[in-house]
């Protein structure tokens, strides 16, 4: 079974201005419980030109688990 690359979304969580990460489930989102890649709550999509920004304050915790390009690192054993 191929295992596919699990893809992220730039979001904002409550009370906090930096950027996280969270699986791009829409549906989540929408009802308030996506959870971001450091275990917080989304509340918002951040739009990718913001979330390019490099003046942009990002969670560490979050940017630390995903490659250039946004997608989870594989996790090593
Ligand atoms: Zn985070």
């Amino acid at each position: 079974m191929a295992t596919k690359p699990q893809r992220t979304i730039p979001v904002h969580v409550l009370g906090d201005k930096r950027i996280h990460l969270a699986p791009p489930h829409h549906g989540h989102l929408k009802q308030g419980r996506l959870k971001t890649l450091c275990g917080k709550i989304a509340v918002s999509e951040v739009a990718l030109f913001a979330a390019a920004d490099a003046k942009a304050a990002r969670c560490k915790t979050c940017f630390s688990q995903v490659d250039d390009f946004g997608v989870m690192q594989k996790q090593r054993g």
